[in-house]
């Protein structure tokens, strides 16, 4: 090329530059516009996708829970894919969503179709992630790191997200109706172990793999956070409230169970461990649930308190697993038990309620407090006295005669049981759940807007209340061994 021809091209490149380069990138585009504005979705659920084409800043909202649009907004002066997932239409009615898009001038309604199928939702398999939010104190770690004594098979090491996965799956297996044999976790197989038939919540629960933000965790389903104090009140925790630290550190519940491991400021009293607390669920005006409370609302965070359930970390340590009824087994049972809690379900024997909302075992009645009338009651005081008898001379007195005592429960209706119920504690096999158990816990799962997952009903704008939830706490504490 000659110098003079380079020239012309650059005087020619300028004068393309003038004349489109001055003002910002051309744009066609004017005011709002989606794609298409209605759909019909399959009832197993679909995912959709529509372009939105905006002079303006919007917004993506909607209040209908089978609805999830994979972005909240987008900016000015572009065209967007959203996608708009619809997940399987549970109930018996066709029904009918929209998602709102909007700016400052203007909004457009996308309306979504979805006929109802024959989708049993007894068989839906629900899926909840689990998020563990590990407290822990760094001293307090490195000390019993210090005292292991492998020769004694004393090994304790910081809970990771293998040890959770481990733990889940034996839930799981609970959960599933197929729990893993008593010789096969060390120990014996009490003669009526396989009375008591074993049934299939069809729940599962998974470590979260996102963050609420979307992020990819890694490590799975765990999120340490160090504390100054050795040990917290676990109150501090459930109770904390929006703004407050533990609050913040919580998942939306709408999406997540949020589980805080953490040694427990001693509790209890002299000779007692609380290993769990739990809240429990709420009903719905239109859908009540016996003996919960009500609540009508979907939100992510209730402000006035961190719903979620506490594990006391403590029984994770080898040297306290030994003072506990099934010693290294406790985690799983512990874990399993507290999330029955969540998923609505009352402990076995006789409670009362105080004007807190919390439960409490401190009852000589024989009353029936879990609203299932298949899983017998017993009365808890005579269980403990019982208890602390046998267990007087020290853990390794006990005979096999003495065990199958301690895995017995006399009931309110005079009749002696073995306990295999994972809303009993102490010494119990507590693998299995009763048929009103499982109705119930699909009751919470169909209907309560603070347990993930489908719902068969949504929202009802005409009761929603005002007022802050009113949580019931459910406290587990054991007899430890001397
Ligand atoms: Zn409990």
């Amino acid at each position: 090329m000659t110098l003079r021809r380079l020239s012309f091209s650059l005087l020619l490149f300028s004068l393309i530059l003038l004349v489109f380069g001055r003002c910002t990138p051309p744009t066609n585009i004017e005011g709002l516009t989606v794609s298409a504005s209605e759909y019909t979705s399959s009832q197993n659920g679909d995912t959709l996708k529509v372009i939105i084409s905006s002079n303006e800043d919007w917004k993506a909202t909607t209040n209908f829970s089978w609805l999830r649009p994979n972005m909240e907004q987008g900016i000015a002066n572009g065209r967007v894919k959203l996608t708009i997932k619809v997940l399987p239409n549970l109930t018996d009615k066709d029904r009918e969503g929209t998602v709102d898009i909007t700016t400052e001038s203007s909004s457009v309604s996308i309306k979504i179709l979805q006929q109802h199928g024959d989708v049993d939702a007894a068989k839906y398999q629900y899926n909840i992630p689990v998020i563990f939010h590990v407290l822990y104190n760094k001293e307090y770690e490195d000390e019993l790191i210090a005292a292991n004594k492998p020769a004694e098979g004393i090994e304790y090491f910081p809970l990771n997200s293998s040890a959770l996965q481990e733990i889940i799956e034996e839930i799981n297996k609970i959960y599933e109706g197929m729990p893993m044999e008593p010789q096969e976790w060390g120990f014996f197989r009490h003669p009526a172990y396989g009375q008591r038939p074993f049934r299939n919540l069809n729940v599962k629960f998974s470590l979260a793999t996102k963050d609420p933000s979307g992020k990819t965790l890694n490590p799975i389903g765990i999120v340490r956070h160090e504390i100054e104090g050795r040990e917290i009140d676990p109150t501090l925790v459930m109770q904390d409230k929006k703004g407050g630290t533990y609050h913040e550190m919580a998942y939306p519940v709408t999406e997540y169970v949020n589980v805080f491991v953490f040694p427990f400021a001693s509790q209890g009293g002299d000779g007692y461990i609380t290993l769990g607390i739990a809240h429990l669920p709420y009903g719905t005006t239109e859908n009540p649930i016996q003996g919960l409370n009500t609540l009508d609302k979907r939100i992510d965070k209730f402000d006035n308190y961190n719903h979620c359930a506490v594990i006391n970390a403590k029984v994770f340590e080898p040297r306290m697993q030994r003072r506990l009824p099934l010693q290294d087994r406790a985690p799983i049972n512990t874990i399993a038990h507290e999330l029955g809690h969540i998923l609505g379900l009352y402990h076995v024997f006789s409670e009362k309620r105080d004007d807190s909302g919390a439960l409490t075992n401190e009852t000589d009645t024989c009353e029936d407090t879990d609203y299932c009338s298949d899983t017998p009651s017993y009365n808890r005081y005579r269980y403990e006295d019982n208890y602390k008898i046998i267990i007087g001379s020290g853990r390794d007195a006990l005979t096999r005669e003495q065990m199958i005592s301690l895995l017995n429960r006399f009931t309110c209706a005079q009749q002696n049981l073995l306990s295999t119920n994972v809303m009993d504690y102490d010494w119990t096999y507590g693998d299995r759940f009763e048929a009103q158990q499982k109705e119930r816990v699909r009751q919470v799962l169909y209907y309560s807007f603070c347990v993930p997952g489908l719902k068969l009903a949504e929202p009802s704008a005409t009761t929603r209340s005002t007022q802050d939830p009113v949580p019931i706490v459910s406290s587990c504490s054991t007899v430890l061994l001397k």
